[in-house]
């Protein structure tokens, strides 16, 4: 190849990747990941994808919850920026388990701070949050499975979110590294023998029916 065709190769690729959302290039993997901001969630890692090379919207916030910011940035990478598939990617021992809204409302009254008509977005004021809404706007919660399938169904049944969207939700284990299906805690069926038991005759069963 000579040094013209390799520089035009080289700017070509530089272009395509500048002006992608001008010219409605998606990410490489069509996705969407919404993420929790904690610091033991390593997205890529846990994904198999490179996000800092262009594979993927990255959306994380407290929890890794469908929020109204949330539904905004989903909205827009799916409608408009040729995203064709969602991840909801939650982990255990999430901080927002460690805490219910109410306690941490307590916290902050007790700190002074005034709450009555707390704005929650600085250029919409109209979006003022009722009275008495601030514990279930800060969305503490008690199960990380049941959390993950809840955002999955959030995304499934909002009008924003095309139905064509591929959506999954995954629970990153921050004690092991591993990620598992919602719901799907594997090691709560390897410990004891009553925990096996089930899974083994049945396994049994099915290699003798085979
Ligand atoms: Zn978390």
């Amino acid at each position: 190849m000579s040094i013209a065709n390799q520089l035009e190769s080289n700017f070509s690729a530089q272009r395509s990747w500048s002006l992608r959302r001008q010219l409605g290039i998606p990410n490489n993997k069509k996705l969407w990941v919404c993420a929790c901001m904690d610091e033991r969630l390593p997205v890529d890692e846990a994904l198999g994808i490179h996000s800092d090379d262009g594979d993927a919207h990255v959306f994380r916030n407290a929890g890794g919850l469908i929020t109204d910011d949330a539904i905004r940035s989903a909205m827009l990478t799916c409608q408009f920026f040729g995203t064709e598939e969602i991840v909801v990617l939650n982990h255990t021992e999430c901080g927002m388990m460690s805490s219910t809204g109410e306690e941490l409302v307590a916290i902050l009254e007790e700190r002074g701070i005034g709450l009555d008509g707390a704005g929650i977005d600085p250029t919409l004021p109209e979006l003022e949050l009722p009275a008495g809404a601030l514990a279930r706007w800060i969305r503490t919660f008690d199960d990380v499975d049941e959390i993950c399938r809840q955002q999955v169904a959030h995304l499934r049944n909002h009008p924003l979110i095309p139905s064509h969207v591929k959506i999954s939700g995954w629970v990153w284990e921050v004690e092991n590294r591993r990620l598992r299906p919602a719901g799907e805690r594997l090691s709560q069926r390897v410990n004891t023998k009553e925990e096996m038991g089930t899974t083994h005759v049945g396994h049994h069963e099915t290699l003798g029916a085979a």
